[in-house]
C-alpha cells in the first residue's frame, strides 16, 4: 500500500526531538511543578507528555487519574504553551483528550498488540487532523506494528509517528524491555521518511542506561527521545526507577547526546564509508555461503542419523558447541549473549534440515 505519511511534528535543526513529563499525572501540583522545572532547566522540548489512563501489566498499582489529569495537562499548555500529548487506548479516551484540545496522541504497547483496540482509536479519530504516535507492540511482532500504522492511516490520519519501546522478554537481561533494534530498523525500511522517536525511559526501566540507549537511537538516525520526567522521581506514583528530574534530564541526558549526520557532503568521508561497506557486503556474503556448507554437512548429519536411527537432537553436543563458541567469544570481543542467539538460530535452521529428512521419509513411508 502505497501512504503518503507526513511528519507529526516538525523536525528541529540542530537537537534531537524531546518528548518529555512525567510517567503519569498525579496531581496538579506534580504536573505544573514538572513542567516549571522544565522551564527553569531552559531546556526546549517538544511536546510535554503525561499518562492519564494507565494500562498496568498487574492489578492493585496506580492505574491513572483519569479526567481530571487533563485539565492539569491543559493548564500546562496554557501557562507555558507546551504542546501536550497522551495515551489513549479506546473511544472514551479519544473524546476527552480531544475535547480538552490535546496536541498529540500515542497509542501504547498495550494497544498496539491489539487489533481490535487499534480499530476502535482509529475509528474514534477519523475525520480529526491530529498527530497519532504509535508504539511498538508488547511482542516482537512487526507485522502487529505494521498492521496499527496501517489502521491509523486508513481513519485518514496523515501525520504519524513511531515510538520504539522496547519488547517483552523472558529471563534476565540488563533492559526493563529489550529493544531488538532490528525490529524498528526493519520497519523503517518499509516506511523510510517516518518519524521515530526512541522511548528509553521504559526500554531501560533505569535511570542509569537511559543515556546509552538514548543516543544508541540517534546514531540509528531516529528523531529523537521519549524520556519520562518526575518533579520528584523516586517518590512517583509509577515507574519511579525510570524517572529523572528535569535538572537531570538536561545534565546528564540531553547536553550529552551528540547528533549524527545520515548524509555528509564530504568526499574523504564517503570514499572511506563506501569502502567499508564493501568489505562489510564481502564479509556477509561469505558468512552467507558458508552457513550453507554448514547445512550440506549437517544434512549428511541427519542422513546418517536417519539410517541409524538416532534422535536428531544430541544435547551433549549441542552443549559442546556452545562451550567451545562461548571461549572464542571473549578474545573476538564478541558478548556471550550475541553468539549465544546466532549459533541458536544456526542450530534450530539445523534441527529443521534434518528433521525434514527424518519426516520425509515417514511420509514416503506413509505414502507407500
Ligand atoms: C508510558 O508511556 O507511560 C507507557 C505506559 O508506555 P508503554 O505503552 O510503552 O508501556
Ligand atoms: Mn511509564
Amino acid at each position: 500500500m502505497k501512504m503518503d505519511i507526513k511528519l507529526p511534528i516538525p523536525r528541529p535543526q540542530n537537537r534531537p526531538i524531546i518528548i518529555t513529563g512525567p510517567c503519569s499525572a498525579e496531581t496538579e501540583e506534580q504536573v505544573m511543578k514538572t513542567a516549571q522545572m522544565i522551564v527553569d532547566q531552559n531546556l526546549e522540548i517538544d511536546m510535554f507528555r503525561a499518562g492519564i489512563w494507565k494500562p498496568r501489566t498487574r492489578p492493585g498499582s496506580f492505574e491513572g487519574i483519569g479526567f481530571e489529569g487533563l485539565k492539569w495537562l491543559k493548564k500546562v499548555k496554557d501557562t507555558f504553551g507546551f504542546k501536550i500529548t497522551t495515551e489513549v487506548a479506546n473511544t472514551q479516551h479519544v473524546f476527552d483528550a480531544l475535547k480538552i484540545g490535546i496536541d498529540a496522541v500515542w497509542i501504547g504497547a498495550r494497544t498496539t498488540v491489539n487489533p481490535f483496540s487499534v480499530q476502535e482509536v482509529a475509528d474514534a479519530l477519523k475525520g480529526v487532523d491530529i498527530p497519532v504516535f504509535i508504539k511498538n507492540p508488547i511482542n516482537p511482532d512487526l507485522e502487529l506494528w505494521k498492521g496499527a500504522v496501517e489502521r491509523i492511516y486508513n481513519a485518514g490520519i496523515t501525520r504519524i509517528g513511531l515510538i520504539h519501546r522496547g519488547f517483552s522478554k523472558f529471563g534476565n537481561t540488563i533492559y526493563r524491555n529489550v529493544p531488538e533494534w532490528q525490529i524498528p530498523i526493519e520497519l523503517k525500511r518499509t516506511f523510510p521518511d517516518m518519524m521515530i522517536i526512541v522511548d528509553s525511559s521504559h526500554i531501560c526501566g533505569n535511570r542509569e542506561l537511559l543515556l546509552e540507549v538514548s543516543q544508541t537511537a540517534l546514531d540509528l538516525n531516529y528523531d529523537g527521545v521519549m524520556l519520562e520526567s518526575h518533579c520528584d522521581p523516586s517518590n512517583a506514583w509509577s515507574d519511579a526507577k525510570q524517572q529523572v528530574t528535569p535538572f537531570q534530564l538536561k545534565e546528564q541526558i540531553i547536553d550529552r547526546l551528540q547528533m549524527r549526520h545520515s548524509g555528509v557532503g564530504d568526499q574523504v568521508f564517503h570514499h572511506n564509508i563506501e569502502d567499508l561497506r564493501q568489505r562489510i557486503d564481502a564479509i556477509d556474503k561469505e558468512l552467507i555461503q558458508m552457513m550453507g556448507n554448514r547445512m550440506k554437512v549437517s544434512q549428511k548429519i541427519g542422513e546418517y542419523k536417519k539410517q541409524n536411527n538416532i534422535a536428531v537432537l544430541q544435547p551433549d553436543r549441542w552443549n559442546e558447541i556452545i562451550d567451545k563458541a562461548m571461549q572464542m567469544a571473549g578474545p573476538l570481543d564478541l558478548s556471550e549473549e550475541f553468539i549465544s542467539k546466532v549459533l541458536k538460530a544456526i542450530h534450530q535452521e539445523s534441527i529443521n534440515h534434518q528433521e525434514r529428512i527424518m519426516q520425509g521419509d515417514r511420509k514416503n513411508e506413509q505414502v507407500n
